[in-house]
């Protein structure tokens, strides 16, 4: 089948390589259907997050206006070779929604999807960036257990804010990235924590992506894990592909091998999006 790959990166982030054109390019080379471009959204609006690097994370705002007639100018470039959705990664960030729809409701009309992400976490020491390797240290002294268990709180808060406008969950298991699990004793815990999140997922009627950038990172397995895509396919909850591609060789990273895991769990349809409207394209 041609894949669409939904989660991809540039060097507008600071940490990516390659250029809009770059990606656009190497995804018809690859003859892929579709690339959703879906950088990180600015963080330079946020207050109280003082000792985060922000400015290797993203674009400020004032690029975002370069950044969206780029990718429509692409789209119309090369229109007859691919298609082209145009959408942003945006960051949770627990009491700041109103001062993020200020400004995304100027561009929201304009974008296809919003990928929502929960990378920054808040603890007793401040804010840290939960994947970032320069807090591993951070992250082992918080311990696994207390990691994920609030991650997935922060997950729920995001879902249960209805100000928070998104249409796809990008790396739903996110912590376990640098091969890091709960302890035995709070595994169950954990679960619990998974089950009411994909509850909520499932009452907002979200999609789940399913992002090969973990099978890149010491965990050596996409997010989410087999065990968790069981549990959507039950839950009837829509999934599509993404590579989280930071470099234009990473396009539709290994996602023959998720078609045929898909396939096995049940899954026979991945989702679209258009002007955020969600529409399904059989798997083959
Ligand atoms: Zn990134
Ligand atoms: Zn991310």
């Amino acid at each position: 089948m041609k894949f669409q790959d939904w989660h991809t990166h540039n060097s507008m982030c600071h940490h990516a390589i390659g250029s809009l054109e770059d990606y656009v390019k190497k995804a018809i080379e690859l003859d892929l259907d579709l690339i959703g471009i879906s950088d990180h959204f600015p963080y330079d609006y946020l207050i109280g997050i003082d000792g985060v690097p922000i400015e290797d994370y993203a674009m400020i705002l004032t690029e975002t206006e370069s950044y969206l007639s780029t990718i429509e100018n692409l789209k119309e470039k090369y229109k007859e070779k691919i298609n082209i959705k145009i959408g942003f990664e945006i960051d949770y960030i627990e009491n700041q929604v109103e001062r993020l729809n200020t400004h995304l409701s100027k561009m929201i009309s304009r974008l296809d999807f919003i990928l929502g992400s929960v990378h920054i976490l808040f603890s007793e020491n401040g804010p840290w960036a939960m994947d970032d390797k320069r807090f591993l240290e951070q992250y082992d002294s918080f311990g696994a257990s207390s990691v994920f268990l609030l991650y997935y709180q922060t997950m729920q808060k995001m879902l249960n804010s209805t100000e928070f406008d998104f249409d796809i969950i990008s790396h739903f298991d996110l912590p376990k990235k640098y091969n890091k699990s709960p302890s035995k004793n709070s595994k169950d815990l954990i679960t619990n924590e998974i089950s009411k999140t994909l509850d909520l997922i499932k009452k907002r009627d979200l999609t789940i992506e399913i992002n090969t950038a973990g099978l890149r990172k010491p965990i050596k397995e996409q997010y989410p894990s087999k065990e968790i895509l069981k549990k959507t396919y039950e839950l009837d909850i829509p999934i599509l592909l993404g590579s989280d591609a930071h470099d234009p060789n990473e396009l539709a990273y290994e996602f023959k091998k998720m078609v045929k895991l898909l396939k096995k769990i049940g899954y026979n349809k991945l989702a679209s999006f258009s002007q955020r409207k969600r529409s399904f394209i059989d798997i083959i």
